[in-house]
Order: structure tokens, then sequence, then C-alpha cells
């Protein structure tokens, strides 16, 4: 066993401890038989969830009735769920029911592909019981039964596998790719949020090119919000997309790809956060200004530094020349001021140096006005010659 499932071996031990069992199962599984690195490590339990909160001091009651707990360990979080099978998914996010059951096949059999039905004893022997390994040895998604049936259950499905030929570059079984077709109008009904999580996903992933490939063959962008009001999106991204590891900066790359589409249409109609519609924002404007000037001081000063990062990864998609985060770093260290509070005057120094003006929009003007003088490295940040260059460009009174 490696590391991340050593860590979580004390959990697999106590519950079998119990007397019940418990086996790694899903994402980890599949991750760990391709080498890739491992996320988050997933637990699957016949115990119940009431006992695993006995069991263990530190228990999160995340969804109960749907058998999940978390369990921290050591400060990691393992989500740990009892053997289910899932009722009808009638309100297109969760099973209206479940049932708990006491063996591991038919939890498996719920899964939503081959690849991701994979369990691990705490000996690492894996329970295989759709040749997930044969199709992850083949590169290739197919879903756990009928696929026809498995996506009227869960659309959502659908996006998955999108996101999972782009984080792993797999292809997807022509039976899985036919019956996804056949299904895709009911994406229309999901929960955006669930869509949204999974779309963001498919920015991200590694081989983003193979799943957008899918996104656009299929159709299945359509259905998407926005997507299905403005087909004609899909036909602006690049042929040669890098991923986006935000979803921010996957509505920035859209709208400057279509302005015409504003950040509020877009985080309205994919319920973004505000901190994913700020930071879409703040990547537009930067990026804007960047086609127009390059990169300078005002660029760099004017963009958080933690978006620099999700700048660097537009720029790249849209523009050939590339840059690096250590471009806009170099340019950062080298800034008079990292931000307007280090100015050597303020908003009190200005109304002591006009009196007769009151206080009004011309404080505000000004301030920016020193800020940008001195953040281009034209006026040195000292009070006196700050006074000094205010005398030659007082304000405009009101
Ligand atoms: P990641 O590494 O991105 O977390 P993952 O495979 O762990 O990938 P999750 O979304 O975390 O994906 O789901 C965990 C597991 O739960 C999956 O591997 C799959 O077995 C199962 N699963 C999740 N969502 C669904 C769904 N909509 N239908 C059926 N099974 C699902
Ligand atoms: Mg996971």
């Amino acid at each position: 066993l490696i590391e991340p499932f050593l860590k979580a071996l004390p959990i697999l031990e106590t519950i079998e401890e119990h007397n019940h069992q418990a086996f790694f199962v899903g994402g980890c599984v599949r991750d760990f038989l391709l080498g890739r690195t491992i996320g988050d490590v997933d637990i699957t339990t016949s115990a119940r969830p009431e006992m695993i909160q006995k069991y263990f001091p530190k228990v999160i009651p995340v969804g109960i009735e749907h058998g999940t707990v978390i369990v921290r360990n050591e400060d990691i979080s393992y989500e740990v769920t009892t053997f289910r099978i899932d009722g009808d998914y009638s309100d297109k996010r969760h099973p209206d029911s479940v049932m708990f059951i006491d063996k591991i096949d038919k939890d498996l059999e719920r899964r939503d592909f081959t690849i991701n039905a994979l369990a691990m004893t705490k000996d690492g022997e894996i329970i295989d019981l759709f040749d997930g390994r044969g199709d992850l040895n083949q590169k290739v998604i197919r879903t756990v039964g009928d696929g026809y049936e498995r996506f009227k259950e869960d659309s959502l499905r659908i996006i998955r596998a999108l996101r999972f030929s782009s984080q792993l570059g797999f292809m997807i079984h022509e039976d899985t790719l036919k019956d996804m077709k056949l299904v895709m109008q009911d994406i229309g009904s999901l929960a955006v949020e669930r869509i949204s999580n999974e779309f963001a996903k498919l920015f991200a992933g590694k081989y983003v090119e193979t799943g957008i490939s899918y996104l656009r063959t299929t159709g299945i962008y359509k259905y998407l919000p926005i997507f299905s009001e403005h087909p004609d999106m899909m036909k602006h991204i690049p042929n040669k997309i890098t991923p986006l590891l935000s979803f921010g900066e996957v509505i920035a790359l859209f709208h400057l790809l279509e302005p015409n589409i504003s950040v509020k249409n877009w985080v309205k109609a994919w319920k973004c956060s505000n901190q994913i519609k700020k930071e879409a924002v703040a990547l537009i404007q930067a990026y804007d200004y960047y086609v127009n000037n390059g990169i300078n001081n005002w660029l760099v000063y004017s963009l958080e530094e933690s978006y620099y990062n999700g700048f660097v990864r537009i720029v790249n998609v849209l523009q050939n020349k590339i840059v690096t985060y250590d471009d806009l770093i170099k340019v950062r260290n080298k800034l008079p001021i990292q931000s307007r509070n280090e100015l050597d005057i303020n908003g009190n120094d200005l109304i002591h140096m006009f009196p007769d003006n009151r206080k009004g929009p011309w404080l505000h003007k000004m301030l920016s006005a020193i800020e940008k003088e001195v953040v281009f490295d034209g006026l040195k940040n000292k009070k006196s010659e700050i006074k000094d260059w205010i005398k030659c460009h007082p304000p405009e009174t009101n």
C-alpha cells in the first residue's frame, strides 16, 4: 500500500475490528492503479452510519440519510459511505431513497463507470466485478450495466463521462457514447450546481482537448446553460486549449470569446458564487488591459497575486505568446508600492492641502492619479515630492 492508503488504514482496521467490512473505493483505487496522484481516499463499508459515529471520535454527519459521514483522522477527512443501492433521482440531485445493504457487490453496481467501480481491501487486493481494470488498461470509459438506463437514472453521468475523458485522456466506449447521445436532452433538468462542478473539472483536465472534442462532437453542449441559447459559443473555443483550473477562468475565457454575453449572465445561469464572479471580472479586466499595454507595472499591481496563475493560463489559451507566473512576479517584486495604503500620502493630507475643497470625488480621483504615478515609478513615494507633484496637478474644484 502507498502512503494515502497507509494513513487511512486505521479506519479500515477499526471498522473490521467491529466485525464489519470496509474497503477503499472509487477514484482513489482507479488513480492508484493508473499511477496517478491520489485525491481523496473514500471508504465503503457494511457498517451503518450510526455505528461509524460510535467507532470514531471525530465524525461529521454530512449526508447521513444517504449513508455518508466524514471521519477525521490526523487532520485528513475520509468519506465513509455505507453499502447502498439508490432509489430514483426524481429531484435530479439525490436519490429519493437509499437502501442500505450488507454486501459490496450491489454497491459497486450502482456506480457510474467500470473504472470507478473498483474497491480494494486493506491488504491491497482489488475487487473488480465489471472488468474495470480491463477498461483502465484499454483507456476506456464505459458504464456499469446498460448505458441508456444508467444515464436515464442520473444524466449527470453524461457530463461526468466527459470530465473523466478530460482528466484521464480516455476514449468513451462506443456503446456508452451512443447512449449518452440518446439521453442528453435530460441534462436540461439537472440541478445546475451539479453540472457546474463537473464542467469545471472538465476544463481543468490534463487532456482537456479530448473532453472538449467530445463535448463538441456529441452536441451535449447544446443542453448546457448559456450554450443552449448561444450554440455558436462552442465554435469560438480554440482548437488548441490548455487546462483552466477554476470556474472563474472558464467564465473569463467565454466572456472574452463572446463579449456579448455578460459575466453577470454567466454567473446567473451557472449559479456561481461571488468569489467566482470576482475572479472572472478581475481576469477579464487584466486581460483587456494586457492586450492593449502588455505586461507593465500597472497590470501586475492591479491584479491580485492569487489570480496570476489564472491570468497566465487565460493568456496562453487566447494568445500564442507564453507569459509565465515568474514574468509577473519579477515585475511585482520591483514595484515601488504593493498597495494604495503604502502611499506616503493619504486623504487627510490632501484635505489639509486644499482646506477650501469639500470632501468629494476629487479626493478619490487625486489619490488614484498619485497611485498611478507612483506605481509607474514616475513619482517617488515621498510626501514632499508627492506634494510638489500635486502643486503642478491641482484638483478640479467641485
Ligand atoms: P475525483 O478524483 O475527481 O474525486 P472520483 O471518482 O472520486 O473522482 P467523485 O465525484 O468524488 O469522483 O465520486 C466518487 C465515486 O462515487 C465515483 O468514483 C463513483 O464510483 C461514485 N459516483 C459519484 N457520482 C456518481 C453518480 N452520479 N452516479 C454513480 N456513481 C457516482
Ligand atoms: Mg472523489
